[in-house]
């Protein structure tokens, strides 16, 4: 059992808002209303409200040039539109182009083309799946016999995200839009009592933050041997809800403190001056080292570097690696930034990859069933790549992960080894990190103590 609590407050960290802000006034999740501003000629009657994107993908300029507003067509002088346009869903199929999606639903060869050819630098029509659906939409004729003149089509490109191509003056244009999404910052706390996954699920933690803050401590934390019975997780993490205050996906972790035998160790998410967004501890120093000392998730580790009986030659002989027991399949990650320099088989290694990361360190991982596409020797890597799939290649008695790091291209044990630091900020950057990091905990404080009022009250 562990004990947990889980409160959701909303817009304390307004500047982080992902995908827009809110824009008050609307009902409606979507901050502009495209079938309003566009209601005489005829919209994409999609039912939703979308912003324009902050930036359009591809086009930096497109942003300001994208029409909200679409002028009754010369090409069409007689229209005279009384009825709303009309939008039916068109499911993907197997085998279906855009082209023969759209041609399927009434429109012909040369529009489609046309309307096809605006995606142009903001989505690839190659990319639609079968499952996935697109909006087409048709103007009302005025006896509404008939479909009317082709408007455009959209389609979801992601949870938040929607591509539209509309009928302009002259031809189509594409654009982008995005939904808002409400973002709410969640506390969860527990007591770990048999994993972090585990009890983190117990107190609701979704699994995707559970994944990040196992891939954020596992410079430092060793999930196998290092979490004993009654240490504690206190976490805060984003939430994003739709219009209906219900959850539509889980956000990233903002920071969370794990404490593990007494010892806090606390992280926080923070975008450096280059953009880059990484976990820092209390003193600003990147918890991201040179190398991961567990290249996989989830894995239990079944053998330990040293002298051991070999399983399969019955003599004993050093282990010069980690293994660890995982099914058939798991991903493998690259432990650190490096190049690869060798990708294929090897003997007993089975199919094998080494990645030299400097001049000092380099990695190895053996028996995977398969390299991951585009690992081939001479090629970079970065951190967290997936560079093959847990098999049983080479000599090996069953799936498993054979983990290598080698120090001036000898074996070293990698639960021992020393591993160098990451950046720590400095200046004004670390300035803002410490404010941010104030943010951070003042919004922390203050659901703790939401919390204690709301429990006495009981
Ligand atoms: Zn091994």
């Amino acid at each position: 059992m562990s004990s947990a609590k889980a409160v959701a407050i909303v817009g304390l960290t307004a500047g982080l808002v992902a995908a827009g802000a809110m824009v008050a006034g609307f009902a409606s999740p979507w901050s502009i209303d495209v079938g309003a501003a566009r209601g005489e000629a005829g919209a994409l009657a999609t039912g939703a409200t979308w912003a324009l994107a902050p930036l359009s993908l591809g086009h930096p300029a497109a942003a300001t040039t994208l029409t909200t507003r679409l002028p009754a067509s010369p090409a069409a002088p007689a229209r005279a539109v009384q009825r709303p346009p009309i939008t039916f869903p068109v499911e993907v199929r197997t085998g279906d182009t855009l082209a023969k999606l759209l041609q399927g639903a009434g429109v012909s060869g040369q529009e489609a083309h046309f309307a096809i050819a605006a995606l142009k630098g903001v989505y690839d029509p190659r990319r639609i799946r079968p499952g996935e659906k697109v909006l087409v939409t048709f103007e009302a004729t005025v006896d509404g016999t008939d479909s009317g003149l082709f408007v455009g089509f959209s389609l979801d490109v992601a949870l938040e995200r929607r591509v539209a191509v509309s009928r302009l003056d002259e031809g189509f244009a594409a654009e982008v839009l995005e939904r808002d999404l409400e973002r709410a910052l969640l506390r969860s706390e527990g007591t770990i009592r048999s994993s972090l996954f585990v009890d983190g699920e117990a107190a609701s933690v979704p699994v995707p933050v559970l994944v990040e803050i196992i891939r954020a401590y596992s410079w430092d934390v060793d999930f196998q041997r290092d979490i004993r019975d009654g240490d504690g997780f206190e976490l805060v993490y984003e939430r994003f809800s739709d219009e209906f205050g219900k959850p539509v996906h889980a956000g990233r972790l903002v920071s969370a403190k794990l404490t593990l035998s007494g010892k806090r160790l606390a992280i926080y998410r923070f975008a450096g001056k280059d953009g880059a967004t990484d976990f820092y501890d209390d003193k600003g120093q990147s918890v991201r080292k040179a190398l991961m000392r567990t290249p996989i998730d989830g894995a239990r580790l079944s053998s330990r570097y040293g002298p051991r009986r070999h399983p399969i030659l019955g003599y004993t002989k050093v282990h010069r690696g980690l293994d660890f027991a995982a099914p058939q399949g798991t991903p493998v990650y690259a432990a650190g930034n490096g190049t690869v320099r060798a990708a294929g088989r090897n003997g007993a290694y089975g199919n094998y990859v080494r990645i030299r990361h400097n001049e000092r360190y380099s990695t190895a991982y053996a028996h995977l069933r398969g390299i991951a596409k585009g690992v081939r020797k001479g090629r970079r890597v970065t951190q967290g790549q997936v560079i093959g799939y847990v098999g049983s290649t080479g000599r090996s008695t069953g799936p498993h992960l054979h983990y290598e790091i080698l120090v001036a291209a000898r074996q070293v044990n990698p639960l021992s080894l020393k591993l160098p630091s990451g950046r720590k900020l400095e200046g004004a950057e670390l300035e803002r990190f410490r404010a941010e990091r104030e943010v951070i905990e003042r919004a922390y404080a203050s659901l703790v103590a939401d919390t204690e009022v709301a429990s006495e009250r009981e």
